[in-house]
């Protein structure tokens, strides 16, 4: 009975034995054989998951959409409300590298034309004068356009808060040396020149409180050799015209409306050269930018890459000519007393 209960029990147990075995050896294969394919689709996750990971918010979408500000919050910028829907407008802006003192305007510099048909710059001279530099900007406020100012230094240091206007109201603001005067003519010196060009631009800046743009106008168009060169190591962009308003010889508003338009019509396109100084032009310029509106003209707005720095000697010694009448600060009560009444 032993042998074939022995084998009967061979042949229950050895096929149990085997199944146990083979479920053993395929269930541990299954499982090495599983875990890479596990790791592999993890990877593959991993893969296909990290590029939807990786594009966190460009540098500048982190700035629109404010969700993870690196830096304070920039001060609001002005809105751009203009109550005109019929304005002239700015219709493009564009930001001039200074650097080695480009010129701009073809009566005396004819290698960068950036203007396209149509397209004009409108640029003012010898300001910020009172009442004729805010009719220019009430003017430029109604058409919700931009022009670009060449204050003289001393007039800066007279109205400052007109020339602070200016700048407050989004236009470019340069500079026209600090007295209106010639720096071609045959008794400038070097020296001078500079100190003309400087002292300019200090002043411009102690007026506005803030930096000018490196960009120039040579008083009456007169481009001294020597003073162009010196621009240009300091990195200030020159500004000659391609039309000349002649708003300084003009009788009336209208003889300025006239010179523009038929020049425009003519040259198609430029920097006009006006006077935010000139009465006649303050008069002119409403009815002049509604004529550049109906003609199909465009305005370019020219703002700089960086602002000038002034140099730091110029700026000190505007500042001491300008306190000279008031060199005291005692207070008022210690210098005048009253004895008597
Ligand atoms: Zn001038």
């Amino acid at each position: 009975m032993r042998n074939p209960l022995g084998l009967m029990l061979a042949c229950v147990v050895t096929p149990v034995v085997i199944a146990a075995v083979w479920f053993w050896t395929t269930s541990s294969q299954r499982i090495e054989l599983a875990a890479p394919k596990t790791v592999a689709q993890l990877a593959d996750r991993l893969a296909a998951a990290a590029p939807a990971a990786r594009p966190l918010p460009a540098r500048e979408d982190v700035e629109v959409t404010a969700a993870i500000p690196e830096k304070p919050a920039a001060p609001p910028q002005p809105k751009n409300t203009c109550a005109n829907p019929d304005a002239l407008g700015v219709s493009r802006v564009v930001v001039v590298d200074t650097a080695g003192g480009p010129g701009f305007g073809f009566q005396h510099f004819k290698q960068l034309d950036f203007l396209t048909d149509k397209e004009v710059v409108l640029t003012f001279d010898d300001g910020p004068w009172p009442g004729n530099t805010p009719a220019v900007l009430k003017a430029l406020a109604d058409e919700c356009t931009k022009a670009v100012f060449f204050p003289i230094g001393k007039h800066a240091t007279y109205h400052p808060e007109i020339l602070k206007q200016v700048a407050a109201a989004g236009h470019t603001v340069g500079a026209h040396t600090w007295s209106h005067a010639n720096l071609n003519s045959k008794k400038m010196t070097e020296q001078i020149a500079k100190d003309e060009i400087e002292k300019g631009y200090s002043a411009v800046k102690l007026a506005l409180g803030a930096a000018p743009s490196p960009f120039f106008r040579f008083p009456e168009l007169q481009h001294g050799p020597a003073a162009m060169a010196y621009l240009g190591s300091r990195n200030i962009a020159m500004f000659s015209c391609d039309l000349d308003s002649f708003d300084f010889r003009a009788k009336n508003p209208e003889q300025i409306v006239n010179t523009v338009m038929t020049k425009l019509d003519k040259q198609g396109k430029g920097i006009i050269l006006m006077h935010d100084f000139q009465k006649h032009t303050a008069e002119a310029l409403p009815t002049l930018l509604r004529r550049l509106k109906a003609g199909g003209y465009k305005v370019v707005q020219m703002k700089a890459k960086a602002p000038l720095q002034t140099l730091a000697e110029y700026d000190e010694s505007l500042v001491k000519d300008m306190k000279m009448p008031v060199a005291s600060t005692r207070p008022v009560g210690n210098v005048v007393q009253t004895v008597s009444e």
